[in-house]
């Protein structure tokens, strides 16, 4: 079965960006691609639902033509770009939100697309196959329809992550974030084995190294702490993301940049006890297998396999987690 490859929105700034991850998937065999929004482009197009500004539009548009000019692709993301203007006089309702937010990942997917296809790849782009309920900015995906042309081998299939459709037609979303849980979703649908989430962090890593230096690259974590990190608030994965890969049991994530080999999330049970610590307020939250023995410390279980304790992120990590990530490199 083809591999899932998402490709986060943190990687898609400039027209080179998109040659870069075009390159890159045409590394693999043909997989199925599921694309962000160029990185900052969804909060502007929210914004731009609340102002209706015009200004905001043409910042918008500048930001696609620039890219799709210098890549040659102006003609495909044209249409887009008018619907879009076209959109700025839709009443407001409770799917206008979602309408606009959809632009993001219909441009990105259709640029890649069209790059996929001036360097010569086979590629078929799905533009919101995800039916979903009608729960505007939290929807719940319900079915995946062209589901054999999406797995169909030898054809990468360039699928918009984030969005889909409610039976009516009208443009959803799953959750801000929630590019990862439509590649997830999508893997579990077509029967993928393997699902690679690249962003440009190098993987899971035990703590934010933005707050904790020697912070490392988890090589392995097991489903059911990856689900527990999500609800803590680990690199900011959407709450469901790792839900299908539960469902399947067989199907295996993969967190990485282009060039680290990432952590691989499966059913295994791997070392070491504590993987994971994140900022819970003024606490910290720390996942994995032995959290629960945090309660013996004054800890409050928030799962089986993770718990919040009174402890700062940094000291966690010292005491808990340092001490045996020279064992997992
Ligand atoms: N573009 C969406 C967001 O910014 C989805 C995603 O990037 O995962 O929330
Ligand atoms: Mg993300």
């Amino acid at each position: 079965m083809k591999p899932v490859v998402k490709i986060g929105g943190s990687l898609l700034r400039t027209a080179e960006d998109f040659i870069k991850a075009a390159k890159f998937l045409t590394s693999f065999d043909p997989p199925v691609v599921v694309v962000s929004a160029i990185k900052g482009v969804t909060d502007m197009l929210l914004e731009l639902e609340k102002t209706r500004s015009y200004l905001m539009y043409e910042e918008v548009l500048h930001r696609h033509l620039a890219v799709a000019r210098l890549l040659g692709v102006e003609e495909e993301v044209a249409p887009l770009l008018k619907e879009l203007e076209a959109a700025l006089r839709l009443p407001r309702s409770e799917w206008a939100q979602d309408h606009f937010a959809s632009f993001g990942e219909r441009l990105s997917a259709t640029i890649l697309h069209a790059v996929l296809r001036r360097l010569g790849a086979e590629a078929k782009l799905f533009t919101a196959p995800i039916v979903t309920d009608s729960a505007f900015g939290n929807a719940t995906p319900l079915r995946l329809e062209y589901k054999e042309e999406i797995a169909t081998p030898g054809v990468t299939a360039v699928v918009t992550g984030f969005i889909g459709r409610d039976r009516e037609g009208r443009f959803t979303t799953v959750g801000r974030g929630g590019s990862d849980y439509t590649a997830t979703y999508v893997g579990k649908e077509i029967g993928a084995r393997k699902v690679a989430l690249v962003t440009d962090a190098p993987g899971v890593m035990t703590a934010d190294p933005r707050e904790v230096e020697d912070a490392a690259v988890l090589p392995l974590l097991s489903i059911q702490e990856a689900i527990e990190a999500a609800k803590a608030g680990a690199k900011n994965f959407h709450p469901r993301t790792f839900l299908p890969v539960l469902e399947t049991g067989n199907m295996a994530v993969e967190v990485r940049s282009y060039h680290s080999r990432g952590t691989l999330i499966a059913n295994i049970y791997p070392p070491p006890p504590y993987k994971i610590v994140t900022r819970c307020g003024q606490s910290s939250c720390v996942v994995g297998l032995s959290a629960y023995e945090l309660t013996k410390l004054g800890g409050t279980p928030l799962g089986r396999y993770s718990a919040k304790i009174n402890i700062p992120p940094r000291q966690v990590h010292e005491f808990l987690i340092k001490p045996y990530i020279k064992y997992i490199k």
